[in-house]
């Protein structure tokens, strides 16, 4: 398959590469414990009750992660704190916009990636390694395509649910219950 991107071919590579550096620098670490690594604050002043947003530093030295208010699972915060630092590494190694500036097809693209990023990172904290080596470019990429939000959040509870399942028969249903329930939710939006 023609990979269709909106944006040119070594700029993709790039990001991919960057997360998936970021994936294993921080594989099996926690979205808080991240942030304490990262000096990234966070803040609970999302208006949204399901997006979070990233803040670019009023004095030029600490990042913060916006939270919805209170009434998530540790589960849903850790995959919107997630997807906000990937957007920071990419804005940080390569200046690539974490706003809605950018058109359409580049933000949701951008969207996908993050997502991607957050699932694998969420995997990695039970100890399953969903994105090798090899595979990183067809994993990050196949996220894209998503064209709303509410898609996207049904994507990802796809993504979940089947990689949970593949999960459960060497890691046990144990440690998978919370990664359930967040694909639930984010099936159920839209
Ligand atoms: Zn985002």
């Amino acid at each position: 398959m023609v990979w269709d991107s909106a944006f040119p071919e070594g700029l993709v590579a790039r990001s991919i590469s960057v997360l998936f550096e970021n994936y294993e620098r921080f594989y099996g670490v926690s979205a808080r414990e991240m942030c304490r690594r990262l000096q990234v604050r966070i803040d609970r002043r999302s208006r949204d009750p399901f997006t979070a947003g990233l803040d670019r530093p009023r004095d030029g030295r600490q990042w913060c992660v916006v939270l919805p208010p209170a009434g998530h699972s540790e589960v849903q915060e850790g995959f919107l704190i997630f997807h906000e630092l990937a957007h920071l590494f990419l804005f940080d190694r390569i200046g690539m916009s974490y706003s809605r500036s950018q058109s359409t097809a580049e933000y949701l693209e951008v969207e996908a990636w993050c997502d991607n990023f957050a699932v694998a990172m969420l995997f990695a904290e039970v100890g399953w390694r969903v994105v090798a080596k090899d595979e990183r470019c067809r994993y990050f990429r196949d996220g894209s395509g998503a064209n709303d939000f509410d898609a996207g959040c049904r994507r990802v509870g796809e993504l979940i649910t089947r990689a949970c399942d593949r999960a459960e028969a060497r890691i046990g249903p144990l440690f998978l219950h919370p990664l359930r329930r967040l694909a639930r939710d984010l099936a159920a939006q839209g």
